[in-house]
Formats: structure tokens, C-alpha cells, sequence
């Protein structure tokens, strides 16, 4: 099987106590490993076998919505563990903060901005801080769409993005989204960010 479930780059606790450990559990053994393996059963046998997550993404509106659920959802996964690290108690910088503010004002307008946009995504989704033309932009996606794919209503190259998906928070936080967003800004690995912006 060509696709396989990334291991998380800490530990299921790490992330205590803005992410609860049995959240991460579930979060990643079982709702991560279940978009792989479906994936994996909807491009058996068929061309998609042989491409790259990457181009399965980007051409998401031309194939399955087995494979773009589940791919989407591959995708978007291994993208946020490593976009969340250990409390750190560290003040964000480098050079995507500065562009962050400006572009957006300053660090608290893009925040409320991202928070904003996780908050009025209907249903299941991701809020994202993109690259697009350039400039910092924050955009949401519905499902397991991200802002790779060709359907996205607004494109770009994501650095951030947080998942608001209940599953992502429910036993913590039920239904309290705010809670678990306004938690979620103590957990944003900004050394992972400004990578992706420097690559960009
Ligand atoms: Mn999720």
C-alpha cells in the first residue's frame, strides 16, 4: 500500500493541556489511520495508485470524492501535527511574523481573523493562514478540502491551519469551539511556519 500513517512527532501527552491525551489518541490512530486506509482501498487498482498525495490533491475535483475525502484528509493531517508543538510559553517571531503584521496589522488582528474564520466554518472544516500572489491571506475550507486543491475557493500554499472538525476537540471542549481555538494559538510550532514561509 503506497500510503502509510505518519508518526506523530511527539508524544500523545505533549500537547496537554490545550489537547487532551485521549483526543490525540483517537484524533491519530483512528480518524488519521482511517483516511489512509480508505485512500488506499479507493486508488487500488486504478491509476491514482501511482501518484503522489500531493498530486491527488491538486487535482482533487477531477477525481472520487472517495479519494479526495480521504486524501484530503491524509493531506491535511500530516500538515497539522507538525503545525503543533509542545507549549512552549515563547513569544512567535521571525520573518513570518513580520509579514503577518504586514499584511494583516498586527499579530492579534491576524489571530482574530483565523479564529474568525475556524468559527464560521459550518459544520466540519479547517481554518488556514495561506501564501497566495505573495501575500498572507487567511482562508476555510469545508470537509477535507484544503487550499492545495483546485476546488478551493481560495488557493494558496497553506503555513498554518487548524482542523475544527469535532473530532478535534469534542471531548475536551464539546461544544465550545472557542475554547479549544483560543487553546490552540499555545500549541502553533512557529519555527514549522516560518520553515513553510521560507520555502515558499
Ligand atoms: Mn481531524
Amino acid at each position: 500500500m503506497p500510503f502509510t500513517l505518519p508518526a506523530l512527532p511527539y508524544a500523545f501527552d505533549a500537547l496537554e493541556p490545550y489537547i487532551d491525551t485521549e483526543t490525540m489518541k483517537i484524533h491519530h490512530d483512528k480518524h488519521h489511520q482511517a483516511y489512509v486506509d480508505n485512500l488506499n482501498k479507493a486508488i487500488a487498482g486504478t491509476p491514482n495508485e501511482n501518484k503522489t498525495l500531493a498530486e491527488l490533491v491538486a487535482v482533487a475535483g477531477t477525481i472520487s470524492p472517495a479519494v479526495r475525502n480521504n486524501g484530503g484528509g491524509h493531506w491535511n493531517h500530516s500538515f497539522f501535527w507538525e503545525t503543533l508543538a509542545p507549549a512552549s510559553g515563547a513569544a512567535p517571531s521571525g520573518a513570518v511574523v513580520d509579514a503577518i503584521t504586514k499584511d494583516f496589522g498586527s499579530l492579534d488582528a491576524f489571530k482574530e481573523k483565523f479564529s474568525n474564520a475556524a468559527m464560521t466554518r459550518f459544520g466540519s472544516g479547517w481554518a488556514w493562514l495561506i501564501v497566495k500572489d505573495g501575500k498572507l491571506e487567511v482562508s476555510s475550507t469545508p470537509n477535507q478540502d484544503n487550499p492545495l486543491m483546485d476546488v478551493a475557493e481560495v488557493k494558496g500554499t497553506p503555513l498554518l491551519g487548524v482542523d475544527v472538525w469535532e473530532h478535534a476537540y469534542y471531548l475536551k471542549y464539546q461544544n465550545k469551539r472557542a475554547d479549544y481555538l483560543a487553546a490552540f494559538w499555545n500549541l502553533v510550532n512557529w519555527a514549522k511556519v516560518n520553515e513553510r514561509f521560507a520555502a515558499k
